[in-house]
């Protein structure tokens, strides 16, 4: 991605040298990850009606009961450390080794906030700019405590995107997605569920899995992992509208996606896959919903709520 030069977002919130990493084991991985989500989603409110009607019909099929705990299960499958370590307990205090990851972090950020608000725009609506927070080992956000060992997450109650670094290195040596695009990919995706948000589909989607089964929640939330892919692929298809792609980084996006795949990541931490625990979506889903939004770029081909996914 031809990235340099271009305008840097002021949405990032650095607070790698207060998160540290010091505070211990206690709160990684497991639930703690499942983000609250408080009151205030929504947002701009209605919008994008289309999407919501659609989904709206399906929505009653289930039964609300339990969770607040929705929000974003984060970019990869939650739950009890099938992501190890990544060396998210270093402290690095401020990390100027990562300046420049930064400074393309902050340039995503701001490519998607270009984007974003124009496809609101189009449709009479006015985006409002999520923030970023880039940290160290763990954090506390309005979703509660998050390790870096969960990956990256968006968090709706406060509406910002958090993200350690170092989860960069474990996509490249662990996971065996490099490539920058890949790691645009990571930002996009999150930033599509804050889409997700402000359109109102995300407080539809947690009031809807209140009470649900934990394999039916699963299954809205693959929905909802893939609607958030389909948007990051939007996002990539305006993005090589402007002539900043290079060869290989839609390539290197969706092999990102079909890398941290449910199916492809339980292989590979645990040696067999169990898919009703699935709750982002297998690779091929992964990659075929990112490939739809970046082919036509249509938020209207992203309505992953209803119909085979
Ligand atoms: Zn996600």
């Amino acid at each position: 991605m031809l990235w340099r030069g271009r305008r840097q977002s002021d949405n990032i919130e650095d607070d790698r040298s207060d998160s540290g990493g010091g505070l211990g084991g206690g709160m990684g991985g497991g639930g703690q990850f499942r983000l609250p989500v408080g009151g205030r989603t929504g947002g701009g409110g209605s919008i994008i009606l289309v999407i919501l009607v659609v989904l709206a019909g399906w929505y009653f099929g289930f039964d609300p009961s339990q969770i607040l705990g929705g929000g974003d299960g984060g970019l990869l499958p939650g739950g009890g450390g099938q992501i190890t370590d990544n060396s998210g307990s270093q402290d690095n205090g401020g990390a100027p080794a990562n300046d420049e990851m930064k400074q393309f972090v902050a340039t995503v950020l701001a490519e998607t906030e270009d984007t974003w608000t124009g496809i609101f725009k189009a449709q009479g609506l006015t985006y409002e700019d999520p923030k970023l927070v880039l940290f160290s080992g763990q954090i506390r956000s309005a979703c509660g405590f998050a390790s870096a060992a969960a990956g990256p997450f968006y968090c709706p109650g406060d509406r910002k995107v958090y993200l350690d670094m170092t989860f960069f290195q474990q996509l490249d040596q662990q996971f065996g997605a490099s490539g920058e695009f890949a790691r645009a990919y990571v930002v996009a995706h999150e930033v599509g569920h804050h889409v997700q948000n402000l359109t109102g589909i995300m407080s539809k989607f947690n009031q809807m899995r209140q009470g649900m089964s934990e394999a039916d929640a699963n299954q809205l939330s693959v929905r909802i992992e893939l609607q958030a892919d389909c948007f990051a692929g939007v996002w990539a298809h305006y993005t090589a509208q402007k002539g900043i792609l290079e060869q290989g980084d839609i390539e290197s996006a969706l092999n990102a996606a079909k890398q941290i795949g449910d199916d492809t990541l339980q292989k590979k931490m645990q040696g067999y896959v169990v898919p009703e625990s699935f709750n982002h979506g297998t690779s091929q889903q992964r990659q075929t919903w990112l490939a739809r939004g970046y082919k036509s770029g249509k938020l209207s081909d992203c309505n992953t709520m209803s119909g085979p996914i």
